[in-house]
């Protein structure tokens, strides 16, 4: 049910920017996603679908931006983009990276009437 509690946040997002500029209908959500966030953007669609009836939300469109996986090696400084979860550091093969982006689930903009 993790998809319902994220996609209920997003909805509260959503809906509080809408009533602060008086929109009257919400016709399109803009999220960025990472690829390693652990939100389906099939289960958000679906329970959107649930949770968004009879708000002013309901029938939004809902776009998703993928936001690659980079990491920044600690050792070298390097950022790279992660692919198929090979952490290890192209230039000097530290294996210590940390995920700098990639991880992200957010309401980035909302179009609204
Ligand atoms: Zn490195």
């Amino acid at each position: 049910m993790h998809e319902l509690s994220v996609t209920e946040s997003m909805l509260g997002v959503v809906l509080r920017h809408a009533e602060a500029n008086k929109a009257t209908e919400v016709t399109a959500i803009n999220m960025v996603l990472g690829d390693m966030s652990t939100v389906m953007e099939d289960s958000v669609r679906f329970y959107f679908e649930i949770i968004g009836k009879g708000t002013i939300a309901e029938g939004a469109k809902l776009n998703f931006k993928r936001v690659k996986l980079i990491a920044r090696c600690p050792v070298c400084g390097k950022e790279f983009e992660v692919v198929e979860y090979n952490f290890r550091c192209p230039d000097c093969e530290g294996v210590e990276s940390e995920i700098i982006s990639g991880r992200e689930f957010q309401v980035e903009s909302i179009e609204i009437n």
